[in-house]
């Protein structure tokens, strides 16, 4: 049965947004887990914004690799990528790589972009993911969550308003990497261009990795998409801001 709150509050549509901030902890996660929906938005003329919140450092497992090198060639990698798929803009926030992230700080900063920018819609990777021990991930999910919930009201993050930055609210905000999906996106026409994505980052995936990750998530989105009658769907969880705070039903939505 449908929870009840989904009366209230409906599910809104990701594709109707004209323009989208996405942000992701590391440089690929973008492309793994909304790739194809990314070059679907930018097909429709949405405009994309994506931020990378850490500077990729710890993705080795080479002791001996050199991390300036790593972070310069992660950055190319971003890119080549970010261009196959049709993102307007790229923006570096540069916090280190590797679990130590301030929560705070993420949120402050990721709130004024939100009221620099003001997308309709805003893309992150879940925080209430299970089994998720990246803190990378979880921290950016929630810092990104509160700022999208927040960012409309000027007493939250006060300094910006000093700087003549004004409160922006957010229509909706789209989770990826989720175990709660409610959107599931037809990228049958764009799945070549994801694949072409993860295809940039050759620093973090061998042949035979990238391989067996691409043939997984292939498998996936056609499981995800048998019910919806496409070929190939991304999964999804999309909300508007009012589901982000106090309500017992929110993840069933
Ligand atoms: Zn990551």
């Amino acid at each position: 049965m449908k929870p009840l709150i989904c009366d209230f509050l409906p599910v809104p549509e990701l594709l109707k947004a004209k323009s989208v901030l996405c942000i992701q902890p590391h440089p690929d996660d973008m492309e793994i887990g909304a790739g194809a929906s990314i070059a679907r938005l930018t097909r429709l003329g949405a405009n994309i914004t994506c931020v990378t919140v850490t500077d990729g450092s710890a993705g080795t497992y080479d002791p001996s690799a050199n991390m300036d090198d790593l972070v310069t060639t992660r950055r190319k990698e971003t890119e080549k990528s970010a261009d196959i798929l049709g993102v307007n803009e790229l923006l570096w926030l540069d916090f280190a790589d590797g679990g130590n992230l301030p929560l705070d700080i993420v949120r402050t900063e990721i709130t004024s972009l939100i009221r620099k920018l003001k997308p309709q819609a805003v893309l992150v990777c879940d925080p209430w993911l299970p089994y998720e021990a990246h803190s990378d991930h979880t921290r950016t999910g929630l810092a990104t969550a509160e700022a999208s919930l927040l960012a409309g009201m000027p007493n939250f993050c006060p300094a910006d308003l000093q700087e003549g930055i004004m409160p922006h609210t957010v229509d909706m905000i789209a989770f990826y990497y989720t175990a709660y999906p409610n959107t599931f996106i037809d990228v049958s026409a764009t799945w070549e261009l994801k694949m072409a994505a993860i295809d940039c980052h050759l620093s973090q995936f061998s042949g035979e990795k990238r391989e067996r990750l691409k043939a997984y998530l292939t498998s996936r989105a056609r499981e995800q998409a048998e019910k919806q009658g496409y070929d190939l769907a991304e999964a999804l969880k999309a909300l508007t801001i009012d589901h982000l705070h106090i309500f017992e039903e929110a993840w069933q939505c």
